[in-house]
């Protein structure tokens, strides 16, 4: 193609909300034959709401979740801002920066104190709230601090996950308290895009940190077959690694820090405008409106401006 036909490419990117970095991306556009999306706030909305709190034998639900909250102050994950507003619904959002030590934070009437917090990326949070060794996250984080959930939590759990909701669970001091559930909701338009994108000759292929089963009931919803769930951040390049090796050409569409080596990692990284700056640092395209449906566009657009394969 000629310079031109590259800026007219550009340009029209632009008004339709796609800010393309350079004009080799819409050159490397043209030939995806498999996107890679990821679930938590690109298909879905990535803001959760708290479904449900249970405790374990001995505890109350409104302890957990101030405990729960307590600690999450300090995480920006959705799962966390959920478990934080529903604690304190006044308050909307969390204010409580990870990076510092000792914090103070006023939950309801109660003054909890929360100190050493540890993001842990993927997996959870750990910290010490008012002198209790916290963590909270997925089971297999309470398996490597040799807590297991007791089989009544444990029963909880795989309902919840059934109902294709997100459960973490949460522990202190040696023992498993209880179990929060969150869900999400898809986007108005992610199913019109997946079947934009399938038309367009692409194989979708839903990645995720989230658990089979909630990873298995979006996919369900929007029309994807192709699901990897359980993926740890560190984890989701060589997702799209191992797909480039089976020869396919990889766009990676995602918005959270956890996404950034995959998005650099791909043919075609493409972030949502609605996400994360070391996700858009990391992309080709940026999705300025957060719509997944432009990013069928980008790929027709590349097309277009491009001509078809040779
Ligand atoms: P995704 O790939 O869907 O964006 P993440 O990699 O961010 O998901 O998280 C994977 C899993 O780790 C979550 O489903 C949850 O079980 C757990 N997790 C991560 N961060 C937190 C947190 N702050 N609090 C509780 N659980 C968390
Ligand atoms: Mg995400």
């Amino acid at each position: 193609a000629t310079p031109l036909a590259l800026m007219m490419g550009t340009g029209t990117g632009a008004k339709r909300g796609i800010l393309i970095k350079d004009a080799d991306a819409l050159e490397r556009a043209r030939r995806i034959d498999t996107i890679v999306l990821d679930k938590t706030g690109t298909v879905t909305e990535g803001r959760m709401a708290l479904t449900s709190v249970v405790p374990a034998e001995g505890e109350t639900a409104d302890e957990v979740l101030r405990i729960a909250a307590a600690l999450e102050a300090g995480s920006e994950h959705p799962i966390a801002r959920a478990i934080v507003t529903a604690a304190r619904p006044e308050a909307g959002v969390p204010h409580n920066p990870a990076s510092s030590g000792a914090q103070t934070e006023v939950i309801g009437d109660s003054l909890t104190r929360v100190t050493d917090f540890r993001n842990l990326e993927g997996l959870g949070a750990q910290g010490v709230v008012d002198g209790r060794a916290v963590v909270i996250g997925r089971p297999r984080l309470l398996d490597d601090w040799a807590v297991p959930l007791d089989p009544q939590l444990r029963g909880e759990f795989d309902a919840a996950s059934a109902r294709g909701e997100t459960v973490v669970a949460i522990a202190w001091d040696g023992k498993a308290r209880g179990i929060l559930s969150v869900a999400d909701r898809v986007k108005d338009t992610s199913a019109e895009a997946v079947r934009a994108l399938t038309g367009l000759g692409l194989e979708p292929v839903l990645v995720t940190g989230d658990a089979e089963e909630p990873a298995r009931a979006v996919a369900a919803e929007v029309g994807i077959d192709r699901v990897i769930a359980g993926v740890l951040p560190a984890d989701k390049v060589d997702v799209v690694k191992r797909l480039r090796a089976e020869g396919r050409s990889v766009a990676m569409v995602g918005d959270g820090v956890n996404d950034a080596a995959a998005l650099a990692q791909a043919d075609l990284g493409m972030a949502m405008g609605t996400g994360t700056d070391v996700a858009i640092e990391a992309s080709d395209l940026t999705l300025v409106r957060g719509d997944l449906r432009v990013a069928a566009d980008a790929v027709r657009l590349s097309r277009k401006t491009l001509g078809v394969i040779r």
